[in-house]
């Protein structure tokens, strides 16, 4: 038994409302949450400062293990990251950071680096690890793991949304097209791709609500004790 409670995995593709969900069920149980893409967000950015080549694997381990990460609670129950000491914020989520990071996230060694940070941050419990390889990688031994899932088009439509709401004059044939490159990178790579862990309890969330999927997730864990 861990000192906080359980560990929680969600991992699934981009787009299937694994970040708002994980979020939503960690303020019901009064856990942490962490979405893990930040780890790999802030490489992708600092390789792109630093000018570095997302595809020169030697650099980007090196610049990882260069890497301070510290996490902070949040009232809202998110572990606010801090790189080397800077909060990098809203400049993590452009779509062609979340690009170049499924780019470096390619690199085994980088991979190790990061996530032995995640392990620290998770392995006292009381806490919801949203990602690709949480389950199957970074804590195998999760009490209880999810996997989302949902069409290309359907997250292509969510994000297109989520871009007018703030402004914007998306291209859905751009995003969709983005969307799938980076399913594809993701669940083809040789480094931890991406696929539902054992025992995770897989929903398909095309057709259902957030609050349902909060829901749904809420039922399962219930059957655990913390
Ligand atoms: O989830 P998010 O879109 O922020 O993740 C950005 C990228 O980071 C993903 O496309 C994926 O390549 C990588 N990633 C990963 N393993 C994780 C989390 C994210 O490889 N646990």
């Amino acid at each position: 038994m861990r000192k906080n409670g359980l560990v929680i995995s969600i991992d699934g593709t981009a787009g299937t409302g694994k970040s708002t969900v994980g979020k939503a069920v960690a303020q019901k149980l009064g856990y942490g949450f962490l979405s893990t893409g930040e780890l790999y967000r802030a490489l992708a950015y600092k390789v792109y400062e630093a000018q570095l080549l997302p595809q020169d694997g030697a650099a980007v381990l090196a610049l990882a293990q260069r890497l301070t990460f510290t996490f902070v609670r949040q009232p809202d129950a998110v572990l606010k990251m801090h790189v080397d000491g800077e909060y990098l914020g809203s400049k993590l989520h452009l779509e062609e950071v979340g690009n170049v990071a499924s780019q470096v996230s390619t690199h085994k060694e980088a991979r190790a680096v990061l996530t032995e940070k995640m392990r620290q941050a998770g392995q006292d419990g009381g806490i919801i690890m949203e990602g690709r390889d949480i389950g199957t990688v970074v804590f195998p031994d999760a009490e209880v793991k999810f996997y989302l899932s949902a069409t290309a088009q359907q997250r292509a439509k969510r994000r297109v949304k989520q871009l007018q709401e703030a402004g914007e004059h998306p291209d859905y044939d751009k995003i969709l097209a983005l969307i799938e490159e980076r399913d594809y990178r993701d669940s083809h790579r040789a480094a931890s791709p991406l696929k539902p862990a054992d025992g995770a309890f897989i929903i398909d969330t095309s057709h259902m609500t957030l609050e349902q999927v909060v829901e749904t997730i809420l039922e399962k864990i219930s059957h655990y004790a913390a």
